[in-house]
């Protein structure tokens, strides 16, 4: 492991939680990411537009960076229940949309790569067993810039996995990260050790794509039919990308990040978005416009590969994986 990166957890404390973790989460809410077992997904394809998800393999966090600590732990702890999950520790999946138009191969994200976690960046090597070679994608995608988005950019060996991509950021993430006072800004759900190390990361992971980045607003093409959409909250910066063809859908990165959290109770705040408030908004009006468009999402952590449609259901939201 190279000295500069300092894992999303320590190492230490994640062996000790992964044990939790895996005891407390049920089956069906786990990314398969051994070999064997379903890695990729086609999600669309004709004769101008492939969608595949593939899997990056999956990771654990606390159950406190996605909970509300103001929901009453009885209402949280049931909805956590009839997800199969519950504990001190959530088992996340990470589903890595890749978008072929034309020529192109995209990305949307890139994973942990090889720093996060050891059940995590299995990106690249599920790309080359789907016949994708990393030298084949031409542009990556951004959503932000925490570490299982983020750090997949760069193997063991600190080199550029995909060297023919350009990388599409929003100007405004770019400066959540450059900023000296960067730390200050960041969710205060993270623990010391930890705030630094994804800030630490960031700034090393984005100096090593500085000279291939090209900075998106809101609506920018990244070519004709796939466009960047502002979604901030889970961080100031954060864009999801919107993909015209078919019934058109939106690879909505970690604006929805929970299977039922996000949709049924979208306006509990989330620990772990750097602008809570501006999460909810933000979740408010994707569900809106998905429910009332039926457009198909695609989501990073949401049961692989992430897809389906949302539902409205009792004043809330319902996620249908389709
Ligand atoms: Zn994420």
């Amino acid at each position: 492991m190279s000295k500069s990166h300092t894992p999303w957890m320590g190492r230490r404390h994640f062996l000790v939680t992964a044990a939790a973790g895996a005891l407390a989460v049920g089956g069906g809410t786990i990314t398969p990411a051994r070999p064997g077992q379903a890695n990729t997904r086609t999600i669309l394809k004709s004769a101008n537009l492939e969608v595949l998800v593939m899997s990056d393999g999956y990771f654990v966090l606390p159950t406190g960076f996605l909970v509300d600590p103001e929901v009453p732990k009885s209402e949280s702890e049931a909805v956590l229940k009839a997800a199969g999950q519950g504990g001190e520790q959530l088992q996340l999946p990470n589903n890595v949309t890749v978008i072929r138009k034309g020529s192109d191969v995209i990305l949307v994200d890139t994973g942990s790569g090889p720093h996060h976690q050891p059940s995590a960046g299995k990106l690249a090597e599920n790309l080359r067993a789907a016949g994708i070679q990393p030298a084949a994608i031409t542009k990556v995608v951004l959503t932000h810039g925490h570490p299982d988005h983020l750090w997949g950019v760069l193997d063991a060996d600190d080199n550029l996995i995909y060297p023919n991509a350009i990388y599409f950021v929003s100007a405004k993430e770019l400066n959540v990260w450059a900023d000296p006072d960067v730390l200050r800004n960041l969710p205060a759900v993270f623990p010391k050790e930890l705030a630094a190390g994804v800030a630490k990361g960031a700034k090393n992971h984005i100096s090593r794509i500085r000279d291939k980045v090209m900075m998106v607003r809101e609506d920018d093409e990244i070519v004709s039919g796939v466009r960047a959409i502002d979604t901030p909250g889970h961080t100031p910066g954060h864009i999801s990308v919107e993909v015209a063809g078919g019934d058109g859908f939106v690879i909505v990165g970690d604006a929805l990040t929970h299977p039922l959290i996000s949709f049924q109770y979208p306006s509990w705040r989330v620990p772990v978005d750097h602008e809570a408030d501006r999460g909810i908004a933000t979740r408010l009006r994707l569900l809106d416009q998905l429910a009332t468009d039926r457009r198909r999402l695609i989501g990073a952590h949401l049961p692989f590969p992430g897809s389906g449609l949302v539902e409205r259901k009792g004043g809330a939201y319902r996620f249908v994986a389709s």
